[in-house]
């Protein structure tokens, strides 16, 4: 389906780094920081998967001669993870050397459940090579989260918490909204208190002033925390947070794949359906 980039430019950056840039210092002149992702998922050809890992290297170059506040993130399936486990971890091997060349990091998305082993066994190879170069993301909807969360507190891990984004079987994955934020805080405060630094990704008020507490009952500084979300959503909660001390990292998506990207927003929620809708009879 082929629809014009007016109607995703509210979540996607720009169709290219030079696009991108600008919005990324906007973002870091209000003291945010920025995750940069290249969009795409899912290459099924060699060819296409060498380029990615390319381009992601030339992004990493990119981010420190502009000087930008930020770090990248990527998906395992557009570095080959369809094509071939050892030929993917090649790939990401290679992006993670250019990281820890330029002292940088690599965050390791977190697709449907398909891969969520692999994923984190990639990464779990991963972190053994390259340390604090690499983070991975853990979804507190999926039931197997409890476990993971423990590995990767034993680990020290640099860990992304978020609700989950993918449509999952209920066999695997918590469905109603109470669940899901009984998880997540359950696993936020293991993270919070068992490793050295967590990113709360969400854009729930809840989740949002529930951590807020826990960091205050524990003793927490909010210098080993930080809040995540998306570009294109709840600006102002962003500043409102960075005012009161917060550490604040927007994801910044961009690049011409950004249809399945923009589909998953709009599936979210139906205000930002609505946004889409009004923005499309102003233009
Ligand atoms: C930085 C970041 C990275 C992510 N990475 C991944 C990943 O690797 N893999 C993955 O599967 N998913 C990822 N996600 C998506 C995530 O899993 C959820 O699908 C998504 O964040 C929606 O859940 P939520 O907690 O933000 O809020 P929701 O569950 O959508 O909403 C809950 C409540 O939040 C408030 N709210 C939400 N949106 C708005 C808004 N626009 N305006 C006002 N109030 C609002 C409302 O009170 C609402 O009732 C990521 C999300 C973020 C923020």
């Amino acid at each position: 389906m082929q629809l014009p980039f007016f109607l995703a430019k509210r979540f996607v950056a720009g169709e290219d780094f030079t696009q991108a840039a600008p919005k990324v210092r906007e973002l870091n002149e209000k003291g945010i920081s920025v995750t940069l992702d290249l969009l795409g998922e899912n290459v099924t050809d060699r060819e296409t998967a060498d380029t990615t890992t390319g381009e992601y290297r030339e992004l990493l170059t990119g981010i420190r001669e502009q000087k930008l506040d930020a770090t990248i993130s990527i998906k395992l399936t557009m570095l080959g993870l369809d094509i071939d486990t050892e030929y993917c971890r090649q790939n990401l091997f290679t992006l993670l050397d250019k990281a820890r060349e330029l002292d940088q990091f690599v965050r390791i998305d977190m697709e449907g459940s398909d891969y969520t082993q692999r994923t984190l066994d990639l990464f779990h190879e991963a972190r053994k090579e390259y340390g604090r170069h690499v983070g991975i993301v853990i979804q507190a909807y999926l039931f197997r989260s409890r476990e993971d969360v423990a590995a990767l507190v034993r680990d020290n891990a640099d860990v992304r918490l978020c609700k989950g984004a993918y449509s999952e079987p209920r066999s695997l994955a918590y469905k109603s909204m109470s669940d899901i934020r009984a998880v997540f805080k359950e696993y936020a405060a293991e993270l919070m208190k068992g490793t050295d630094f967590t990113r709360i990704a969400t854009h729930d008020d809840h989740l949002i002033e529930w951590t807020k507490r826990f960091a205050e009952e524990n003793s927490i500084p909010k210098e080993k925390f930080e809040f995540q979300m998306l570009y294109g959503l709840r600006l102002s909660t962003c500043e409102e947070l960075v005012k009161d001390g917060y550490r604040v990292r927007v994801y910044v998506p961009y690049g011409t794949m950004w249809l399945p990207y923009y589909t998953r927003r709009l599936r979210e929620r139906k205000e930002n359906i609505w946004f889409i809708l009004s923005n499309m009879f102003r233009n």
